[in-house]
């Protein structure tokens, strides 16, 4: 992800989209052989293709540009192809409507699907799709700052789309939806409006704040699928600060659409500060997002968890960490015995995933804490000489005598008793 500067930040009227691309020095690499690729298709066809969406804001506010989001009026699966061909990427079919994405060489991920009109039948249900013209695909959008777009025509770009005066919005830092009732045909929006707010601290328009408030009170997110409620809150975890989010889903009630026993008060902020400390020197491998989530779902009680996790589909290991996050008080008192040894923290800790750990270390006291952060950075990567093999070529019968062994061997390694694979085999001849 690479950051480039915005160009609302630099004059008071949007440039002319050529302008735009070729001023950025430090646009994304993929951009401009993108862009001429797609220019190249669109010389001499009758096709009509624009970037759109979230990848043409980011390029005005000046945010990072990840992923890029192009609509056709015509076929977009040979738009698609005739793209890979050119970009060297690879194509995948969506098996939604029409939608495809090329993924280039280093992972950047082209969205590409044809322009289409919705109409929702019921609230909260998924629409029924239309091919459709440009105008009638940005109509069907969130909120202004997302319903714009830019032509791709010979020779580069042209045109910017612009019909809810979404840059004026993104110049006044506002979050405004389109119509009255996006928050009925579309709960998922409300998360989406919230995110957005955070993400570019931006306000919410009145009237849309009020349209919010209205589909809260009505019930709508409710009849949303729990998958579906889900990913939003996925999304949130995995904004870089979900604090003031997990907050404003406190203040809308809108944790209550998840399970009634869900809280975000101040224990909760306290721990989620710590967490964010914590993720400053833990381990990469760390899933922040999850990690986040676990400080929420902890609150669900042991019967909900695994219902919860089916329904809203989420990885075996997730719901693991889930029911695992419920254990912090009896993994604090374990650590909090007087004169513990680094082998018993290892066998205390070592059946936890990583980031219940996390969440126990960030709800701890002092002494629990620090055997936990010991445990994450040092313990549990201890390593002994000896193998299975080893103890089958000393003579020892295979059996659960082995697990016996080697764990008693990497407890004398982690009390300080032995380090080397001498030490280790005098010990295993002692055995003999
Ligand atoms: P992010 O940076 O979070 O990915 P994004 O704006 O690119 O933000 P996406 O979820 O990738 O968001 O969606 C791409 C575009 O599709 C959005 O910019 C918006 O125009 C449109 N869109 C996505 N979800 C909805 C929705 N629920 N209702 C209407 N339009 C939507």
């Amino acid at each position: 992800m690479l950051c480039i500067r915005g160009l609302l930040k630099e004059s008071n009227r949007i440039m002319d989209p050529q302008n735009l691309i070729l001023k950025r020095r430090d646009l994304p690499h993929f951009v401009a052989p993108v862009i001429h690729a797609l220019s190249e298709i669109v010389q001499g066809s009758r096709l009509r293709v624009f970037l759109v969406g979230g990848f043409v804001r980011d390029l005005l506010l000046g945010g990072s540009l990840r992923d890029m989001d192009v609509v056709t009026e015509g076929n977009s699966g040979d738009l698609a192809r005739q793209l890979a061909g050119k970009v060297d990427g690879k194509v995948h079919s969506h098996g939604e409507f029409e939608t495809y994405a090329v993924f280039l060489a280093e992972g950047t991920r082209i969205d590409i699907a044809m322009a289409r009109r919705e109409s929702y039948l019921t609230p909260a249900a998924l629409p029924q799709v239309e091919p459709g013209t440009m105008e009638q695909d940005l109509q069907r959008r969130d909120f202004t700052i997302n319903a714009i777009a830019i032509e791709v025509q010979r020779g580069g770009l042209g045109d910017f789309m612009d019909p809810y005066q979404g840059e004026k919005d993104l110049r006044s830092k506002k979050i405004q939806a389109l119509h009255e009732k996006s928050f009925v045909e579309d709960p998922t929006r409300i998360f989406r409006a919230l995110r957005y707010q955070y993400r570019f601290g931006f306000s919410l328009e009145s009237k849309t704040a009020q349209w919010m408030e209205q589909s809260i009170q009505q019930r709508i997110p409710a009849l949303l699928s729990g998958k579906r409620l889900f990913t939003e809150l996925k999304k949130m975890a995995e904004e870089k600060d979900p604090l003031p989010l997990f907050k404003a889903l406190e203040q809308w009630k809108l944790f209550s659409f998840f399970d009634s026993s869900i809280r975000f008060g101040k224990d909760e902020t306290k721990a989620l500060r710590r967490l964010k400390e914590a993720l400053k020197w833990a381990p990469s491998e760390f899933e922040a997002s999850l990690t986040f989530l676990l400080l929420i779902l902890s609150r669900l009680s042991e019967k909900k968890i695994s219902a919860q996790c089916r329904e809203w589909s989420l990885p075996r290991r997730w719901e693991k960490a889930v029911l695992q996050s419920k254990e912090a008080t009896k993994v604090a008192r374990s650590l909090n015995r007087p004169r513990l040894k680094p082998s018993q923290v290892y066998r205390i800790l070592a059946p936890y995933e990583l980031e219940p750990l996390l969440l126990f270390d960030a709800q701890g006291e002092r002494r629990a804490s620090q055997w936990i952060q010991q445990f994450i950075c040092e313990l549990r990567k201890t390593q002994i000489h000896t193998t299975g093999e080893e103890l089958k070529r000393l003579g020892i019968p295979p059996g659960p005598s082995y697990k016996k062994i080697l764990g008693t061997l990497r407890d004398l390694t982690l009390d300080g008793k032995m380090s080397s694979p001498v030490d280790e085999e005098a010990y295993l001849k002692g055995l003999l």
